[in-house]
């Protein structure tokens, strides 16, 4: 049974919202951007597309459609997740975040069915086990990127990855599991920590929902960061039609704590 994301997460009044988070209005702009997108595009099966589109539309006060390919859902479920995140860590507490990219998860544009959402959590799982961390705790969250390279070095692909916040005491135990994640032309840089020194942002940013197209240029510096936009129609229809199926809370991936009753609990 879907886990019910309470009401009072979906309609957050401005002085209660993070700066720059979405109002519900804007929320169900993109809802009808993404619900008009899934009924034109040529992309995944018609029937499917249309069956997604229908279960947004009728996405409503008390009745939610529970979907993580739906913008009100997952930015409640986001709200909701870091409300818990905040009960168990304080925002005293030394936090870092950091970015995984495993090579193996990469997956061709078009492709992305290919790969579930639970495989994925299932590969990253072992990753922290064979690097013997799986009893840190961590609150992590599957992104997905749409990953271009402008100069052609790699072909571009879908990169699921995790984003995650730990405790800052924990960081150095992370050697081994940065140690193991593959470096290649497309992956040059597999993971990157920063402290966490603006919590709202950095931890909204870790669970975002809405998936970027990341374009990399041949770098000046060691620095420069790849330019970042919103996803193509194309493959905004694929991400939906691949999120579609699950709760936007499956996109969360928890180690060494468990959502229990109303909170996370330390295992
Ligand atoms: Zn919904």
């Amino acid at each position: 049974m879907a886990i019910i994301i309470p009401e009072r997460y979906f309609h957050v009044p401005k002085a209660h919202r993070r700066p720059k988070e979405p109002s519900a209005k804007k929320l169900r702009e993109l809802a009808s951007k993404w619900i008009t997108n899934l009924r034109a595009s040529k992309t995944g099966r018609e029937a499917e597309r249309h069956a997604l589109a229908d279960l947004l539309e009728a996405c409503e006060p008390l009745r939610r459609c529970y979907s993580a390919a739906c913008p009100r859902c997952s930015a409640a479920a986001q709200r909701w997740a870091m409300e818990e995140l905040a009960d168990l860590w304080p925002e005293e507490t030394d936090l870092v975040s950091m970015t995984m990219i495993v090579a193996k998860l990469h997956r061709p544009i078009g492709e992305l069915a290919t790969i579930e959402l639970s495989s994925i959590k299932r590969h990253l799982q072992r990753k922290f086990e064979a690097a013997e961390v799986s009893a840190i705790p961590i609150w992590g969250y599957i992104d997905i990127s749409h990953n271009v390279h402008a100069d052609g070095l790699y072909d571009e692909h879908w990169a699921p990855h995790l984003a995650f916040v730990t405790l800052a005491g924990n960081e150095r135990d992370l050697d081994g599991l940065k140690a193991s994640l593959e470096r290649n032309n497309s992956s040059k840089r597999p993971h990157r920590v920063d402290e966490v020194n603006d919590w709202d942002w950095q931890v909204s940013y870790v669970c975002k929902f809405r998936p970027a197209r990341r374009v990399e240029f041949e770098k000046l510096t060691p620095r420069a960061r790849p330019s970042k936009y919103w996803l193509q129609p194309a493959q905004t229809v694929e991400f939906l039609l691949w999120a579609g199926q699950r709760h936007p809370l499956d996109r969360f991936f928890l180690l060494g704590m468990r959502r229990y009753r109303d909170g996370l609990q330390l295992l």
